[in-house]
């Protein structure tokens, strides 16, 4: 009988299981219905910043750091992590919510430093700055290949002694009392185990009101466009424009990889049966954001598109949590922002599950509660950005 079980080899569920395997608890199965990376960790921009209004995510993407930049030797494998630097801007409504932001993230350990417009129009000399009022700066940020990424968690976990089920359904989590007993698949047969970690993006809901546990999550899709520079741009970082709410990194192909992040309005959809094609109105915004923001692109074109779905909780926050059931952990709706924090989740996961509480004084298990949704004491920043409040 295995120690614990994994529902979803996402992200998530992968990085949780090599996390386990590095606490000493290598008796670990990973139940994947398809296999590793086909939701939506597939789709992922893969941006990482360690940019966060709230104290703990900016732990966490600090912390993870250590192993997208080390993925070879810390896994053993390439992760595609590309060190592009960050930059994000903001306009004057929210200066001084970037640099409170920026001092609570130094405050954990993140390298922030202000950086000004000449800087920032050097590393993108197409752009227009002017409604810029003033720009953060991570030489550490980037972006990675969270598919990759997934995969090397999962291979670096059965290395340690992992064992890996993909094509296989969890269909109830099996308990007795108000304890967990293992999972039953769809083939009818069981899996023992008194752990499970429930990781299966927003398929985690059903599984758990099975339970009568409710995890807020709604799907949304969310469309990303494939941009033709039209010309070299050579080594541009990734760009957070909180100005006209898009984000833009380059493509190691050199393409530009557009997303919108304005959250203000979003599209609900079945993360089984959505349109993989970004609509024509989705691919207008992106040319009239870009066209805006990069006036100097005068030969850019759209090159392709596809779309992905996110599974967002009511504070755009995951639960990272013990659940009513004894020795079930969920880690779910990741609200399109779980790629850069994979490798704490995953060290989150393991700590509740072997001491049912975090070992970092950084990552206070509380801030990720489940039950924080049903108190209505949701997870945000406590500095908001003024129109770009889904910027955690
Ligand atoms: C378009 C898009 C852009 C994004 N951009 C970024 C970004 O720039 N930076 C960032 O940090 N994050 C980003 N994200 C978010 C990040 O990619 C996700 O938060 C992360 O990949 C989620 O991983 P997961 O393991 O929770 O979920 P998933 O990858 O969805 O994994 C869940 C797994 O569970 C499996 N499963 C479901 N039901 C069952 C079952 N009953 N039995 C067994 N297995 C089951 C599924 O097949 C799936 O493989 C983006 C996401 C999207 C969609």
């Amino acid at each position: 009988m295995p120690e614990v079980v994994v529902v979803g080899g996402g992200l998530e569920g992968c990085a949780a299981a090599w996390a386990l395997t590095q606490r000493g608890v290598t008796d670990v199965v990973i139940v994947e219905r398809a296999t590793v990376g086909s939701g939506g960790t597939g789709k992922s921009s893969g941006v990482v910043r360690c940019h966060y209004g709230v104290s703990s995510l900016a732990a966490m993407a600090t912390r993870a750091l250590d192993v997208l930049e080390n993925a070879e030797d810390v896994l053993g494998v390439d992760v595609g992590f590309h060190r592009t630097g960050y930059v994000v801007g903001v306009g004057e409504q929210n200066v001084d919510a970037l640099h409170a932001s920026m001092a609570d993230q130094r405050a954990v350990g993140v390298r922030t430093e202000d950086i000004d417009v000449s800087e920032v129009a050097k590393l993108w000399p197409v752009a227009d700055l002017e409604p810029f009022a003033a720009f953060a700066w991570e030489e550490r940020g980037g972006y990675g290949d969270a598919y990759q990424t997934a995969q090397a968690f999962s291979g670096a976990a059965r290395r340690a002694g992992a064992t890996l089920r993909q094509g296989t359904t969890v269909t109830e989590i099996l308990a007795e009392a108000d304890r967990v007993r293992g999972v039953r698949l769809a083939d009818g047969t069981e899996i023992a185990a008194d752990h499970v970690v429930l990781a299966a993006g927003p398929w985690s809901v059903p599984l758990l009101a099975a339970h009568g546990i409710d995890l807020p999550i709604t799907v949304h899709r969310e469309q990303i466009v494939l941009v033709d520079p039209g010309q070299d741009l050579g080594a541009v970082p990734v760009f957070s424009d909180l100005v006209s709410l898009q984000y833009v990194r380059p493509e190691p192909g050199g393409e530009i990889l557009f997303g919108n992040s304005d959250l203000s309005r979003l599209e609900p959809a079945d993360p089984d049966r959505y349109s993989n094609r970004a609509s024509e109105h989705a691919v207008d915004v992106a040319v009239a954001k870009v066209g805006a923001r990069f006036p100097g692109l005068e030969h850019a074109a759209v090159a392709s598109t596809y779309a992905g779905c996110y599974d967002v909780t009511p504070d755009f926050n995951p639960a990272i949590s013990a659940t009513p059931l004894r020795g079930l952990v969920v880690a779910a709706g990741f609200s399109g922002h779980g790629f850069k924090i994979s490798p704490s989740v995953g060290r989150l996961v393991a700590d509740l599950v072997v001491d049912g509480e975090s070992s970092d004084p950084d990552v206070p298990a509380s801030d990720f509660r489940l039950s924080r949704f049903a108190e209505g004491d949701l997870l945000t920043s406590p500095h908001p950005y003024v129109g770009a409040g889904q910027m955690r």
